[in-house]
């Protein structure tokens, strides 16, 4: 689309993914450097990635409904309508095809596609907050203590309308069954803050700015396994159409390929099914791979189990000592994976 001069002047470059256990032992390290040096990671803001796409489409000829929430979707032979509620008012449009993108607690993916749906159990309190020293290494940091703490940090890039001011986004694990406990008012934010700094101590003044639980939002994430991302005039995609946990950072990377592979389809087919039937050819094998792969790694973070974090904790930095399994890791953690040996 020729913004990637656009997109990495608000980003931040992100050149590993590094995770160290409370104790300090490194278990994680993965550069894209080892792949190409001309590789990285961008972490940026939604604001600003919304600011770039908003200017691009301004010279393109379209209609865009802001504040609108979809409530149904509907498909004839010929058509699709779509209807709207914006400001307690129900509105229905006429289109020629849909694409359902909203994410992966989608309530429009069509029920009869979908062959899985559930909730991870496990989910995070994240903030976005003024960089600070500590963390302006261009670096995905975390740190774990078993399978049940962890937190993270990722340099955001800056918004538009605050240049000057690099921003991170700081995460908190957390199960979904102690979110309602941490919205109450009588939570106890001081007591998470030292449980925080005793993870992790250098997060001291990052944290500084934040005095109640309420400036940390709750996301949730959902298993969401389809067997049809496509028919007739109506099409699933990102989240919406493969839901998994973002344990190894690919979702957003996952829906600009469907947006890719999409766009490629439709300018080379002659027809809705041709489109999707290269729609699924090209992105199937590596979004089964994605979701396998965090399914399987999500409890080594995110459990209450000390099996399966000792196991973590041993196997990690043996297969970064293994030349092999250490590209595939690279690998893997830049979306470059189609397979276990592809
Ligand atoms: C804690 C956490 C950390 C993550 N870290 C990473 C990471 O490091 N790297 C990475 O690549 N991915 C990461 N992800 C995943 C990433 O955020 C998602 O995969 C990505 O945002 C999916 O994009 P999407 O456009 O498909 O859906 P979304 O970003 O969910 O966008 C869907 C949009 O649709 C809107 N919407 C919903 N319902 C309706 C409706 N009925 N009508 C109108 N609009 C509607 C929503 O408001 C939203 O704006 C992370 C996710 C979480 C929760």
């Amino acid at each position: 689309m020729g913004l990637y001069e656009a997109i990495t002047h608000y980003g931040a470059r992100i050149d590993a993914l590094v995770g160290h256990t409370r104790s300090g032992r490194r278990i994680m390290n993965t550069s894209y450097g080892t792949l190409d040096t001309k590789l990285h990671g961008l972490g940026i803001h939604r604001a600003s990635l919304c600011h770039v796409l908003s200017k691009h489409l301004q010279s393109l000829p379209h209609q865009r409904l802001m504040g609108h929430t979809v409530a149904t979707v509907d498909t004839a032979e010929d058509h699709t309508m779509v209807e709207t509620e914006h400001q307690g008012a129900s509105q229905s449009f006429r289109f020629d095809a849909i694409l359902i993108a909203n994410g992966s607690h989608s309530q429009l993916r069509p029920a009869a596609w979908t062959r899985f749906d559930q909730l991870y159990p496990w989910g995070a309190m994240w903030s976005m907050q003024p960089m600070v020293n500590a963390f302006a290494a261009p670096l995905l940091q975390q740190r774990y203590h078993h399978a049940s703490q962890m937190a993270g940090i990722l340099p955001t890039g800056s918004q538009p309308d605050k240049p000057g001011q690099p921003l991170a986004s700081f995460f908190w694990s957390l199960p979904v069954s102690q979110m309602a406990d941490w919205q109450h008012p009588d939570f106890d934010f001081s007591f998470w803050r030292q449980q925080a700094l005793q993870l992790w101590p250098e997060l001291e003044t990052f944290l500084a700015p934040l005095s109640h639980q309420s400036q940390l939002l709750a996301a949730t994430y959902r298993d969401v396994i389809m067997d049809c991302w496509g028919k007739n005039r109506l099409g699933v995609i990102g989240d919406a159409a493969h839901g998994m946990s973002p344990q190894l950072g690919q979702g957003a990377n996952m829906a600009l390929l469907d947006a890719r592979a999409i766009g490629k389809a439709v300018a080379t087919s002659d027809s809705w099914p041709a489109v999707w039937e290269t729609y699924h050819r090209q992105r199937g094998p590596q979004i089964r791979f994605y979701q396998r792969m965090s399914r399987w790694l999500t409890p080594a973070f995110q459990s209450h189990s000390r099996l399966v974090s000792t196991g973590r904790d041993l196997f990690f930095p043996l297969m970064e000592q293994i030349p092999w399994l250490r590209l595939q890791m690279v690998k893997t953690v830049a979306g470059l994976k189609e397979g276990l040996v592809d």
